[in-house]
Order: C-alpha cells, then structure tokens, then sequence
C-alpha cells in the first residue's frame, strides 16, 4: 500500500523504511518535528535524515519551519503532559497530510525507538487516525531495534543523545534529585549519563 512514515530521525527510519519495503509497501517520509531543541539540534536532525533518505532513495515530504514558540505554549503549565501533546501533534499532522495526499494509510518511527512511550503512541496515532478519517498502520518496529542500530552506525549517521525538547535534554544529563551541576559535567565528559 501506499504509505506515509512520519520520521522522527534518521537512525530511527532506517529498519522500519527497509521492513516496510520489504514487506511491499511504497513509503515516502513525512519530516515533522517542531519538538527538537534548540535549533542546531533541529537542524543536525533533519540533515541527518537528508543523509539517509538520500542513501535509500527515499522520498520525503519536508516540514523545515521551525515553531519553537507554538511548541513551548503547548506544553506550558502541562509540562507532565507533554509527550502525550507532542506526539499528537506530530502523528495529528502526519494524518492529515495522509489524508490530503490520497495515502492508503500513515505510520510513525516513534513506533521504533525502544526509548518511546510505545502504547502511547499508538494509543494516539489510532486517536489521530479516527479524527481525521484515514489508517493508522501500526507495527511494533523495536523487533529491529539491534539491527537498526547497527545499520544506522555502519551508515555514518548522527545519532543524538536525548529525545528532543529541552526537558528530555535536562532529564538526560542534570543529575537526577538535586545535586551538583559540575558532577553532571564530569559524569558527561565521562560519557556516562
Ligand atoms: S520527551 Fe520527547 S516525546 Fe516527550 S515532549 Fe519531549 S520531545 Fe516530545
């Protein structure tokens, strides 16, 4: 079937892009993800995965603006919410651009990465798919996790270190309950975290 994968990085697309075409599907990208922070990060994400596509031969449809101030109202004073706003947002958009490009159905690489909310976010992309009128494909892309790894390290790709927005980036490297900062530093350069 014709399908649209909503890429949340390039690492992530490599194993779902390969099972899916493999299992006979045509899938073209979908880059929509106004929850990266800050910028540069933004930026190293979406090159990362003009790297990929362009290795792949993958068609993918571009979101490049950057609505850093949509994306902070959103979660504000909801900040413990914020997953389940973010990924509604991302999957919400992916369904509509199914829908308006005539797509059997769409799907999501946050369905890959082992680090995700994984219900979650089916839970949404079905949410997603009832309101907009079109298929959410759902499949438990972590079966690849190993092999994805590896493909997307034998690649070159940039493989980032924390989720996305600035609270998954403080989460990844303050030091949990309190502490001192420098100790976050020394354990960073350690490479720990
Ligand atoms: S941790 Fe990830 S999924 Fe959750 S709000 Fe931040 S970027 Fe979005």
């Amino acid at each position: 079937m014709r399908l649209l994968l909503h890429i949340c990085c390039g690492p992530c697309a490599v194993y779902p892009v390969r099972v899916l075409r493999e299992a006979g599907h045509e899938v073209r990208g979908l880059f929509f993800n106004p929850n990266i922070q800050p910028y540069q990060e933004f930026a190293r994400r979406l090159q990362a995965l003009e790297d990929f596509a362009r290795h792949a031969g993958l068609p993918v449809i571009w979101h490049r603006s950057y609505d850093l101030e949509g994306w902070l109202r959103m979660v504000a004073f909801r900040e413990a919410e914020r997953c389940r706003l973010c990924y509604y947002l991302r999957l919400r958009q992916a369904a509509r651009v199914a829908r308006g490009g005539g797509f059997a159905a769409f799907t999501s690489t946050l369905l890959y990465s082992r680090y995700q909310k994984h219900e979650l976010v089916r839970e949404l992309g079905e949410q997603a798919a009832r309101e907009v009128g079109v298929d959410f494909y759902y499949q438990d892309f972590r079966e690849g996790w190993t092999a994805g790894v590896a493909e997307s390290r034998a690649l070159g790709l940039y493989r980032q270190a924390y989720c996305g927005c600035i609270f998954s980036e403080r989460d990844r490297f303050a030091p949990r309950g309190g502490g001192d900062p420098e100790d976050a530093r020394k354990g960073r350069l350690r490479g720990e975290g």
